[in-house]
């Protein structure tokens, strides 16, 4: 298996440790100011991709790309969970910029899968805001569908897959793949929500988006507990581990109550202030009624809730 130019891997590895460290600083969804910023080699400052292109490389790389993008449209509200960019062999659908594969910009893309160069694929959750995949890899070229098939693999593969074997190695992306491709729900699942919710929570408005999660009403396991937003509540920390347990409940009508074996139970502030303080006070819902949850999941919900206490 040939190697990419020693020049190209050197930016894509300084790339890739760069974006690592910004995904551990700032979580696994980046707002585009931040990826905007680049990254340092020598003391030279690279960019990680271009707001306007889809298929990015500095110009100081010579003969592959370093990333690709794409983008979720302004004044798209609510989250379309696009399945339509999915090959049949479980890669994301690429498109080539244009139909021409011979295009400047295919051409380099090509070449990454000849070469199999990792690449970053930064996929747009919501407009603005991007979770990166990276190691990325071209695993085919679909002239009669235009597109590029893409596939995710682990990043401490990147400095060892030249002994790998070749099968082991696709099977491997196959599954990191399937694994990137949840995740990237769950991530976009989260961000919907609590935007719909004005990144506070549900029950008591606390505002850190750090300490809030976009909570299931109906469990992901449920066939219908789909990750759309008006099956989801955002909820901090506690009032989301307290609405898991069934230690919290919320009638459909959005009032919040709690198990009995809680309310008999005297403690400190915590219990006091932080949950039963909330008894009988109603959630706070998104202003746009088709963000709000589903009435028939809260009354699910809310059975389950009621069973166990
Ligand atoms: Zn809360």
């Amino acid at each position: 298996m040939p190697t990419p130019s020693d020049n190209d891997q050197a930016i894509r590895l300084a790339a890739f440790n760069a974006l690592q460290a910004l995904v551990e600083r700032h979580g696994e969804v980046l707002p585009w100011e931040i990826i905007a910023d680049g990254f340092q080699l020598h003391g030279e400052q690279h960019l990680f991709a271009n707001r306007t292109r889809g298929i990015f490389w500095p110009r100081q790389m010579q003969e592959t790309a370093l990333s690709i993008k794409t983008t979720v449209p302004r004044g798209t509200r609510v989250a379309r969970y696009d399945d339509d960019n999915i090959a049949s062999d479980g890669a994301f659908l690429y498109k080539f910029q244009g139909t021409d594969v011979e295009a400047r910009d295919n051409r380099r893309l090509v070449r990454a899968q000849q070469l199999d160069a990792p690449l970053i694929y930064l996929y747009g959750i919501e407009p603005g805001f991007y979770r990166p995949l990276w190691p990325v890899y071209i695993s085919d070229v679909d002239l009669a569908s235009h597109s590029f098939h893409v596939t995710v693999s682990e990043p401490e593969t990147v400095k060892q897959r030249f002994v790998a074997d070749a099968k082991l190695l696709s099977l491997e992306r196959r599954y990191t793949t399937v694994q990137a491709k949840k995740r990237l729900h769950q991530a976009a699942f989260r961000q919907h929500v609590l935007n719909a919710y004005e990144r506070r929570c549900a029950v008591c408005a606390f505002p850190r988006i750090e300490l809030l999660d976009g909570a299931h009403i109906l469990p992901d396991r449920d066939e219908r507990g789909h990750a759309e937003v008006p099956n989801g509540l955002a909820l901090c920390r506690l009032h989301h581990g307290a609405f898991d347990t069934n230690l919290m409940g919320i009638r459909p009508d959005g009032v919040i109550e709690l198990a009995p074996s809680l309310l008999a139970t005297q403690d400190g502030p915590t219990l006091e202030h932080a949950l039963k303080g909330f008894v009988g006070k109603t959630l706070h819902l998104p202003r746009a009624k088709e963000l709000r949850p589903k009435k028939l999941y809260l009354e699910e919900r809310y059975e389950r809730f009621r069973k166990v206490g």
